[in-house]
C-alpha cells in the first residue's frame, strides 16, 4: 500500500437525493475542475451538472462495467488525471456502484478524498425521530421471500434502530414479513421522497403502517428509506439468557444455571432467575 500521494486524485462525491440546491459548495468545485466524472448514469449526472452550468467530461461507470472501468479509471488516476466519481444520487458505494474503484485506487496508493454531502439513510434517521445513537443500515432487504425472512431473524434482537431502503413495489410485503419475524408492535417510520415535493414520514406500529400502505397505495410511491426501532437492549440480554437457560437447565440445577446464565450474558440475575422458574414450570 502506498501513501496516496503519487498520481491524481479520486474525489468520491455526493450529489443531492432529490432537492438539487443539496450539492455542497464544494462538490460543486470539485465536478467544476476534475478532468472527468465517472457517473453510474451519465444522462441523470448531465441533469446535474447543467443545472448548475458545469461540462466537465462524463465517462460511464455502473455494476455492468465496474470491474473493467477501475481498472481503466486507476491507469488514468496513476497517469496524473483527478477524477470524480458519482451516482444517480447520495453517497456512491452506499447500496450504490464505487467500492471496486475506491478499493482499487486505495491498492494501487493513490489518494482518495470523500467530498461528504446527502445520504438517503442518514437523512431519513435524521428527522425520523427512532433513536439513533445507534443504528444498523441494512441496505435493500433480499427479494426473495426465505432469505428476507431469513435477514429479519437475524436482526430481531438488534438494539438499535434498524434502517433498510426498499421500493415501492415490494414494500408491503417487505412489511409483511417484518410483522411475522418481529411482530406487529415495533415501532417504525417510512421516509418518503425526502427533500423532495412530496416527501412524508408516516410514523406507527409495523402493523398499522403495513394497514395504512394497503388502504392508501399512494404511499407507495416514490423513494422511500424504512426505518424499525430496535429491540431493547434488556429485550436482546432477555433473549439470550433464553437461549442459554434453554441449554443449561435440563443439564444442571437451578440455581447453577442460573448462575452461569448470568456469567455468560449480560442479563440482570434475578430476571435470569424469573426467566429459569418460568422455563422450568
Ligand atoms: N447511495 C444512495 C444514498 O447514499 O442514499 C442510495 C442509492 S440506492 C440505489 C437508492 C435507494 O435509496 C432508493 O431506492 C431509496 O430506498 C433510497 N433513496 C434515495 N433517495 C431517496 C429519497 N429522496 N427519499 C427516500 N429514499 C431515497
Amino acid at each position: 500500500m502506498g501513501d496516496g500521494n503519487g498520481g491524481g486524485i479520486l474525489y468520491v462525491v455526493a450529489t443531492p437525493i432529490g432537492n438539487l440546491a443539496d450539492l455542497s459548495g464544494r462538490a460543486r468545485e470539485v465536478l467544476a475542475t476534475v478532468d472527468r466524472i465517472a457517473a453510474e448514469d451519465t444522462r441523470q449526472t448531465a441533469v446535474l451538472l447543467r443545472h448548475y452550468g458545469l461540462s466537465t467530461p462524463l465517462v460511464a461507470y455502473h455494476e455492468h462495467n465496474e470491474e473493467a472501468m477501475a481498472r481503466r479509471l486507476v491507469e488514468a488516476l496513476a497517469g496524473g488525471e483527478r477524477i470524480a466519481l458519482v451516482t444517480d444520487a447520495g453517497t456512491p458505494l452506499v447500496s450504490d456502484p464505487g467500492y471496486r474503484l475506491v478499493r482499487a485506487a486505495r491498492a494501487g496508493g493513490l489518494r482518495v478524498e470523500p467530498v461528504p454531502g446527502p445520504s438517503a439513510c442518514i437523512t431519513a434517521l435524521s428527522a425520523a425521530g427512532l433513536p439513533s445513537d445507534r443504528f444498523l443500515f441494512l441496505g435493500f432487504p433480499p427479494r426473495a421471500h426465505a432469505r428476507r425472512r431469513a435477514e429479519f431473524a437475524a436482526v430481531r434482537g438488534e438494539p438499535g434502530t434498524l434502517v433498510w431502503y426498499e421500493s415501492g413495489r415490494r414494500i408491503v410485503a417487505t412489511l409483511s414479513d417484518l410483522i411475522q419475524v418481529l411482530g406487529g408492535d415495533r415501532e417504525g417510520v417510512l421516509a418518503r421522497e425526502l427533500t423532495k415535493l412530496h416527501e412524508t414520514f408516516l410514523y406507527g406500529t409495523l402493523a398499522s403502517l403495513h394497514g395504512r400502505l394497503e388502504r392508501d397505495p399512494e404511499q407507495c410511491l416514490g423513494e422511500m428509506v424504512l426505518l424499525v426501532a430496535g429491540a431493547r437492549a434488556e429485550a436482546a440480554d432477555e433473549a439470550e439468557a433464553r437461549r442459554v437457560l434453554g441449554l443449561l437447565l435440563p443439564e444442571l440445577p437451578l440455581k447453577k444455571a442460573v448462575s452461569l446464565t448470568a456469567e455468560i450474558t449480560a442479563a440482570r440475575r434475578n430476571r435470569i432467575y424469573e426467566l429459569a422458574l418460568e422455563m422450568r414450570r
